[in-house]
């Protein structure tokens, strides 16, 4: 092991988007094949390249003390990690690419050949791709992405501490290939990869890397006992060896918990906290000698959100480390991949605003302030953060001060089912949509020109009515019975609601990375939230005079909103979800009042904040819920409310799903051939439910027949009259050729089986 240098103050890692997407536009010309200089190989690898050196130059001239390393990817950590350790299934080795296209091909399929499956990095809006670890799946160090990383910082005069996902971690992620026996765990091969990990710090060490950190962020949730041995004995094997870098392990999105005295008990010479999410780590720490000769990198800047620190009370969170830890180095909680680049980027945020934000750039700043500060009693003092916050309304306090548990209540079921039924009077096995029809070129058009003053709110309105006109006579003559408008004037589910309310704000360059090329640009949710005037009303109720079939208004539920936004930390989220769900309580009565019989209110995101521990579950679902039920319990008993989820697998939320008290819930089936029908008979669901029979994430038109046998199955689970018959989720990414005889093989299907055939 080389001299190792102090911590003193880091990063956990880094955005590689590029501040202005540049990965991704170089990603996207490379895969559509086009010939020319920026579009092949090379200039793939020179933007590649130009990233990294802009990152590590930058990170260093910011006065960070350590620069992480190996923080960029051309697509997802996780994948990296898999091909580094050559954990690639056999149908993607099978295609006989290059490194390069076989890497692409996991992450994105090919030909005949699915991508890995996708799934949310915890509780972030990062997505990884899953690694398949069956028992032929034979760990080896076949890349060295870290190395020649870690080399090309060096030539660039940067001494970086290369970043990996940790190897424990990378087991629990993995998931059993689908050829492996049932007592067959990814865990399994923990001790071969770990003699992997061994030989790639061998290589680090040889390279001159003083550092390496691995990251284990697997064990901020719930662990077995098996699993938190399994840490300890890697982490003891890794130690063992010499030749190696010293290793910090980081942890992040929730405290250690258990995980936290194993790692103290094995020779690791550093270990993160995230003191963000979980300050009451800093008790724990006291608690546990074997950190006294051990590096505790205090995580204080919030590495996930985008408000500026306070800066004197982080100082004092991590001077309360001192004397229970060896030595005291002071970070982000986590990587900053989940933050936008640079603030200064943005020309149009309101200036009481911007005082109160920090992105990746200016959180870098932060860290090395406080490395400052604690190094050097005499440093410059430190700011707090700006007090006064922006966006305060009284009213808005003094209607959540009103509130009541009324307010949160309808009547029994039995009496709005029986009141709906004689308003709307559907057929068993009632068809409609989720919400959205085909986005099309037009549509986006229109959007892009209303934007760029192209043309005026007249003639915008124009060309959305004669959309909805269009999508409506469609839906007529396709025989739906329950008709949408098609939200042609959505650009995005969450943002098109953040620019109608106040308290939220828009950035210009604020682009976050979801999975791969995807990026997201979250509103900002920074003030008490209201809603200055209806917001979809227009557009409903146009629908609604066209035509006599009940049309169903959609909305976007407050646990959504708050989920895909970033999202003020100055109070609790149940304080901030209450407010959204008002503004969305005064919309839903307005829509009614504009004659509106049927309302729907989308929660896809209502899993997504599910915390990661599940003593945490809940009080959160408890928050969850309450939200969902004040913005839909302001209506008459005979208005039908609707809510969509967007998945199936609903395990520890099925309760919540029922305290919803929804009227219908529309969810995500034909993939798991409506086995989610049981599970929802299992505990007494007893209102509308409308499994989705169309899988809308494929451009597969399902036929008639095929409809039929998964309705005769879903009638097997659930009385006719509360079957609903629609697709798995909106259609807005479809084509119109595959949507319209969809939706007909859908309502023929259905005909079908009302007829009992
Ligand atoms: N109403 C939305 C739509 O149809 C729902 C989208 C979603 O669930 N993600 O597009
Ligand atoms: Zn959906």
């Amino acid at each position: 092991m080389h001299d190792k240098p102090a911590i003193g103050s880091t990063v956990l890692g880094y955005p590689r988007i590029g501040p202005h997407r540049e990965l991704k536009r170089a990603l996207e010309a490379y895969w559509s094949g086009r010939a020319g200089p920026d579009a092949g190989p090379d200039a793939l690898a020179d933007t590649a390249r130009e990233l990294r050196a802009a990152t590590s130059i930058g990170l260093a001239e910011s006065g960070l003390d350590s620069v992480p390393g190996n923080t960029f990817s051309y697509y997802d950590h996780v994948l990296d990690t898999a091909t580094l350790f050559d954990a690639v299934p056999r149908r993607y080795r099978e295609l006989g690419l290059s490194t390069v296209d076989t890497y692409f091909a996991m992450a994105r399929g090919r030909d005949q050949v699915a991508p890995l499956e996708l799934t949310k990095w915890f509780d972030t809006n990062y997505h990884y791709l899953v690694p398949e670890i069956g028992p032929d799946t034979v760990p080896r160090l076949v890349g060295d992405k870290p190395v020649a990383e870690f080399a090309e910082a060096l030539r660039l005069g940067v001494l970086t501490r290369p970043v990996l996902l940790g190897p424990v971690s990378f087991l629990l992620l993995a998931k059993r290939s689908a050829d492996a026996p049932e007592d067959f765990a990814p865990l399994d091969l923990l001790d071969r990869l770990v003699d992997c990990y061994a030989e790639l710090l061998a290589r680090l060490d040889a390279a001159g890397a003083a550092w390496v950190q691995l990251d284990e962020p697997a064990f901020c949730a719930d662990r077995s006992d098996v699993e938190l041995r399994a840490l300890g004995d890697a982490y003891a094997r890794l130690t063992a060896r010499r030749d190696r870098p010293a290793i910090l392990v980081a942890g992040y999105f929730g405290p250690w918990g258990d995980a936290l005295p194993v790692l103290a008990d094995t020779g690791i010479e550093a270990v993160s906290v995230d003191l963000v999410s979980a300050p009451e780590t800093v008790d724990q720490i006291a608690g546990i000698a074997g950190l006294r000769d051990k590096t505790v990198v205090a995580g204080v800047v919030d590495g996930r959100n985008v408000w500026r620190t306070d800066l004197p009370v982080a100082l004092s969170r991590c001077v309360s480390l001192l004397g229970s830890v060896g030595e005291l180095a002071v970070s982000t909680s986590c990587s900053l991949l989940h933050v936008p680049y640079d603030l200064n980027l943005e020309t149009r945020l309101d200036d009481r605003l911007r005082e109160r934000l920090a992105f990746a750039r200016q959180k870098v700043a932060e860290v090395a302030q406080l490395g400052r500060a604690l190094r050097d009693p005499d440093a410059a003092p430190l700011s707090a953060a700006v007090a006064g916050p922006s966006g305060r309304d009284d009213r808005v306090h003094a209607r959540i001060a009103a509130l009541r548990p009324e307010h949160l209540r309808r009547a029994p079921y039995l009496a709005r089912t029986q009141a709906q039924q004689a308003r709307l009077d559907l057929p068993p096995l009632a068809t409609t949509t989720i919400g959205s029809f085909p986005q099309t070129a037009e549509i986006r058009r229109a959007r892009a020109d209303l934007r760029a003053g192209r043309v005026d709110d007249d003639r915008y309105t124009e060309l959305m009515r004669a959309e909805i006109e269009r999508v409506i006579r469609l839906q007529e003559r396709i025989g739906l019975d329950v008709l949408v408008h098609g939200e042609p004037e959505r650009n995005d589910m969450v943002q098109y609601f953040a620019e109608h309310l106040d308290g939220f704000a828009a950035t210009e360059h604020g682009w976050v990375q979801s999975y791969g090329s995807r990026c997201v640009r979250p509103p900002v949710l920074y003030g008490d939230v209201s809603r200055p005037a209806p917001i979809t009303v227009e557009w409903s109720g146009y629908a609604q005079s066209l035509t006599d079939k009940p049309v169903k208004a959609m909305l976007t539920g407050p646990v959504t909103i708050l989920a895909w936004s970033f999202v003020r930390d100055d109070q609790p989220l149940a304080d901030t979800a209450r407010q959204v769900a008002l503004a969305l309580r005064d919309e839903v009565r307005d829509l009614e009042a504009a004659g509106i019989r049927i309302v729907q209110v989308d929660e896809p995101a209502l899993r997504e904040l599910l915390p990661l521990r599940t003593a945490d579950r809940s009080a959160y679902l408890d928050w969850a819920v309450s939200a969902f039920r004040l913005a839909t319990s302001g209506v008459a008993v005979s208005t039908q409310i609707h809510t969509h989820l967007c998945y199936s697998e609903f395990g520890d939320v099925i309760d919540a799903i029922n305290a919803l008290d929804a009227d219908v819930t529309t969810i995500e089936a034909a993939r798991s051939r409506m086995e989610v029908l049981d599970d929802l008979r299992a505990i007494g669901f007893d209102r509308g439910v409308g499994p989705g029979v169309y899988d809308i994430h494929s451009p597969r038109v399902p036929d008639a027949a095929e409809v039929t046998e998964l309705l005769s199955a879903a009638v097997r689970a659930v009385p006719r009259e509360r079957l609903w018959v629609n697709p798995d989720c909106g259609l807005k990414t479809r084509g119109y050729a595959e949507v319209e005889p969809a939706l007909r093989n859908l309502v023929a299907a259905a005909r079908l089986v009302r007829e009992g055939k």
